[in-house]
């Protein structure tokens, strides 16, 4: 890590090292401020080359964000296919009911009747569910 004082305005990769050579603080000095306040010094430097780290990590984070998306994506692609056979099992399933209904309708009541068409009212989202992504 490289550190640009924010007083000479140069840089250093040792704070404490700078402080004493460019600037002339003595070591028992030095040692003493920071007994009191670890931080003492770390605001008079910036750190040089932390935007570029965080870019970089921001960068490896977005490339994983990319590759959970894809591999979501592809999971759903497949659900999407079972949801479409599923779809099809229903569709099948209602068409060999309205058979065995219209041979035996001729015997039910009216209440009875109502009851199917609920059923059939409850049935019927699952027909024409659609995915998209
Ligand atoms: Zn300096």
């Amino acid at each position: 890590m490289k550190y640009k004082c924010r007083t000479c305005l140069t840089t250093c990769n040792d704070i404490i090292e700078h402080i004493k050579k460019v600037h002339g603080f003595s070591e028992s000095y030095i040692n003493d401020s920071l007994k009191t306040n670890s931080n003492s010094y770390k605001n008079s430097f910036e750190k040089i080359g932390q935007l570029k780290s965080d870019i970089e990590k921001f960068r490896i984070d977005l490339a994983d964000h990319d590759s959970q998306k894809n591999k979501l994506k592809s999971e759903i692609t497949s659900q999407s296919g079972t949801i479409k056979l599923l779809q099809n099992d229903i569709r099948d399933e209602q068409k060999a009911l309205s058979i065995r209904l219209s041979t035996i309708t001729g015997r039910l009541t009216t209440s009875n009747l109502f009851l199917i068409t609920s059923i059939f009212s409850l049935v019927e989202p699952f027909l024409i569910l659609e995915y998209q992504y």
